[in-house]
C-alpha cells in the first residue's frame, strides 16, 4: 500500500480549499469524501452547501451563488491542480503511529499527514415520533424534500430559530400554503437580515416559546400535525401540518475518530496553533472544529490554514 503525502477527509469548502493549497504545493493530495445520503442532510459529497439554496455572503459572488454550484467550482479547482477524490466513509483511524492509517470498508489508506474536514450533521429532537416518521413527513432538509408532492400547498412546520430554520422556512414558502416556525424562545438566534426576511414573508408565522412534544400521527404512518407545549404556560395544543422540518443546528461529524484525538465540547476536534490537533501530523479544519463562526468562508479559510500547516509540518519531517 502506497503512503499518500496528505489525505483530506471531507468534501466541503474546508476540504476543497485544503486540497487546492496542498495540490498547488505538489503534495498530490487524496480527498476521501462521504457517500450521498440525503437523510443525513450533510454527510454528502460537497457537504452542507449541497443542500443550501442561495449563498449570498460568500465573497466574490455579488449576485449570490447556489450552494451546489459553489461546491462544484471548488471541486473543479482542486482537481485542476491534481487532487484525486475517492468516495467512502472512514470507519476507523489509527493515529498512534506514522504513517497514519485510515480504514473505509475493506480499503486501507496510509498517509504521512491527515487533514480532517468532515463538517457537521443535522441535530434531531430525539423524540420517538420523530424517528418513526422520518422520511414520512419528517425531514431535516427542506432543499432536498420541500418540493415533494405531500408538502405542496400544505401547512408545514419548521423547528428552530437560527439561520438554518429561517432559510428553510423561506425556501418552503415556495411550495407550502403556510409555514409555521416553532421556536423554544421568543427571540430568534439567526442573523437580523434572515429574521427580517422571515417576518416580512406573509406565508410565515411564528409560534414562540414552544417545543414539539410529539409529531402526529405515528399510527397513520404519516405526519398530520404536532402536539406543542408552550414553555411559559405549560399548555399543550395540536397544530395541523403535513410536514415537519427539523432545523435545530448541527453536530460535528467526528464519531469515526473514536478517541483518536483530543476533543472539546460535544464532539468538536480540539485544535491549537492554528489547525494542529493533539496528534502531530493530523490537522483539522471547518465545522468539525469550529463551534463559533460556522460559515462557508471561515471553513474555507481554515482549510487553507490546515494545508499550510500540513505542508510546513511535512517539511520539518524531511518531506
Ligand atoms: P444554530 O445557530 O445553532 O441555531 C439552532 C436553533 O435551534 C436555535 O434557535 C436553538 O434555540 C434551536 N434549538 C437547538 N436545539 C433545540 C432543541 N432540542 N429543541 C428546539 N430548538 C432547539 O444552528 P443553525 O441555524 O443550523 O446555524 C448554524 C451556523 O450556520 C450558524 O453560525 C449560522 O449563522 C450558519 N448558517 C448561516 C446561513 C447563512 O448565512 N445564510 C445559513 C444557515 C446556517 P436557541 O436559540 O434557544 O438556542
Amino acid at each position: 500500500m502506497a503512503t499518500e503525502n496528505v489525505i483530506i477527509i471531507g468534501s466541503g469548502p474546508s476540504a476543497y480549499t485544503a486540497a487546492i493549497y496542498t495540490s498547488r504545493a505538489n503534495l498530490k493530495p487524496l480527498i476521501l469524501e462521504g457517500e450521498a445520503d440525503s437523510s443525513k442532510r450533510v454527510d454528502i459529497p460537497g457537504g452542507q452547501l449541497m443542500i443550501t439554496t442561495d449563498v449570498e455572503n460568500y465573497p466574490g459572488f455579488p449576485k449570490g451563488v447556489e450552494g451546489p454550484e459553489l461546491m462544484h467550482l471548488m471541486r473543479q479547482q482542486a482537481e485542476r491542480f491534481g487532487t484525486r477524490i475517492e468516495t467512502g466513509w472512514i470507519d476507523s483511524v489509527d493515529f498512534s503511529k506514522r504513517p497514519f492509517t485510515l480504514k473505509s470498508g475493506d480499503r486501507t489508506y496510509s498517509a504521512g499527514a491527515v487533514i480532517i474536514a468532515t463538517g457537521a450533521g443535522a441535530k434531531f429532537l430525539g423524540i420517538p415520533s420523530e424517528k418513526a416518521l422520518m422520511n414520512k413527513g419528517v425531514s431535516a432538509c427542506a432543499t432536498c424534500d420541500g418540493a415533494l408532492p405531500p408538502f405542496r400547498n400544505k401547512k408545514l412546520i419548521v423547528v428552530g430559530g437560527g439561520d438554518t430554520a429561517l432559510e428553510e422556512a423561506n425556501f418552503l414558502t415556495r411550495f407550502a400554503s403556510k409555514v409555521a416556525i416553532v421556536h423554544r424562545r421568543n427571540e430568534l438566534r439567526c442573523s437580523k437580515i434572515m429574521g427580517d426576511k422571515g417576518r416580512k414573508n406573509p406565508k410565515i408565522e411564528f409560534i414562540w416559546n414552544s417545543v414539539i412534544e410529539e409529531i402526529l400521527d405515528v399510527k397513520a404512518g404519516k405526519v398530520t400535525g404536532v402536539r406543542l407545549k408552550n414553555l411559559l404556560t405549560q399548555d399543550t395544543s395540536v397544530v395541523d401540518a403535513a410536514g415537519v422540518f427539523i432545523a435545530i443546528g448541527h453536530q460535528p461529524n467526528t464519531a469515526f475518530l473514536n478517541g483518536a484525538l483530543e476533543m472539546e465540547g460535544p464532539g468538536y476536534i480540539k485544535v491549537t496553533k492554528g489547525t494542529y490537533t493533539s496528534v502531530e501530523g493530523v490537522f483539522a479544519a471547518g465545522d468539525c472544529v469550529d463551534h463559533v463562526y460556522r460559515q462557508a468562508i471561515t471553513a474555507a479559510g481554515m482549510g487553507c490554514m490546515a494545508a499550510i500547516d500540513a505542508e510546513r509540518w511535512l517539511e520539518t519531517q524531511g518531506h
